[in-house]
């Protein structure tokens, strides 16, 4: 019997007290993904959850259940338990949801938390969404608990310490034949359409010269310009003649060429002739050494967004003084979770006679 339920067992006005909670269960506002919507739904009309004694309510400080509403991330794990820590003895915890039992579809997300690791849980709804029908199920399972002391769904597992029983398992490694590089073809007949595109790209070229391997049309108002690494500052200088921003830093990672991909976005709010078109600044970096110039004196829209792909992807670039500090995910986040070669190990579960 866990410790609310036995507060509630306690007592010479025990029955009176399990009688109230048991009719008045509160959940708090706390809505963490999509599930809140059949939460909604269980609480709306049509279902009318509130006939049951429970209400959703705002504050903390006078609710006693949370129902956690899907998947929670390292960041929303520290709010689930600072709510649960300010609300009043008893309350209780209902998860709702595939993600909040082991991830659901972010399985292996290098952000999730299982709720269970970071409050004691009461009952689990299972579902991707579970259904309206399913989350009432689940709170007068919960008042049956609350009654009763004992929960309804009495199935426990256990817990296998996988690096007691073997080996951990190891991430899978690249692949040995890698089928051939298909050949990328413009589409032509987009490009033809896009009847300036020529004169900008022969614009582009003339800017930069040599510094520049390729000059591309991948798309109406689409240019992708690849360069070598060494060059990349250079090439950022001159095309900020013509481009006031970096849209976007995007990294690729293609492990079994041992290389990055790093793509920077290029855009004008302020020349009225580059306003709609997206240039795509790219390179190829080595894996190991994976380092790269920093563009944000040039650009300074780029610094944050290099700063988001070192802390996802472990990629330095030098020169941005952000570099080592992370700011984007929690502490306790593993290093490069974006890289491909990024697993988190399965847990295995045993019934409790060891099946
Ligand atoms: S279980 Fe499904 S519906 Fe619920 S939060 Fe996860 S993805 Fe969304």
């Amino acid at each position: 019997m866990s410790e609310m339920v036995r507060f509630l067992h306690s007592g010479p006005l025990a029955p009176i007290k399990r009688w109230g909670t048991k009719w008045s269960l509160w959940p708090v506002h706390l809505v963490t993904a999509c599930c809140g919507v059949e939460l909604a739904h269980a609480y709306a009309s049509g279902y009318d959850g509130e006939r049951l004694g429970s209400l959703n309510y705002g504050i903390s400080r006078q609710t006693n259940l949370i129902i956690v509403e899907g998947a929670i991330t390292r960041k929303m794990a520290r709010i689930l338990k600072m709510t649960y820590e300010q609300m009043p003895d008893p309350k209780f915890v209902m998860v709702m949801g595939a993600c909040g039992l082991k991830g659901g579809l972010f399985w292996n997300g290098y952000h999730m938390v299982k709720p269970s690791d970071v409050v004691p849980v009461d009952f689990f709804i299972p579902g991707c969404p579970p259904t309206p029908e399913a989350m009432l199920r689940g709170i007068r399972e919960l008042q049956e608990k609350i009654w009763s002391g004992e929960p309804r769904n009495s199935i426990s597992f256990n817990k296998i310490d996988m690096l007691r029983i073997g080996s951990p398992r190891l991430a899978p490694p690249s692949p040995k034949k890698i089928a051939k590089t298909p050949l990328v073809k413009v589409n032509v007949d987009r490009s033809e359409k896009w009847k300036e595109g020529g004169i900008i790209v022969k614009e582009v070229s003339d800017l930069l010269g040599e510094l520049a391997s390729s000059v591309t049309i991948t798309g109406r108002n689409r240019i992708c310009v690849f360069v070598e690494s060494e060059n990349a500052v250079e090439v950022a200088k001159r095309l900020s003649r013509l481009f006031d921003h970096v849209k976007s830093v995007n990294v690729i990672d293609v492990p079994h060429e041992s290389s990055f991909i790093i793509e920077y976005v290029f855009s004008s709010y302020s020349n009225k002739k580059y306003m709609p078109i997206l240039l795509t600044m790219a390179s190829r970096i080595d894996r190991e050494e994976a380092k790269f110039p920093s563009l944000a004196e040039i650009f300074p829209s780029a610094d944050y967004l290099e700063r988001e792909m070192h802390d996802l992807f472990g990629v330095w670039f030098e020169g941005n003084p952000g570099m080592g500090v992370r700011f984007l995910i929690a502490p306790d986040t593993p290093e490069n979770p974006l890289r491909k070669d990024f697993r988190l190990e399965e847990e295995v579960y045993t019934g409790g006679d060891g099946r």
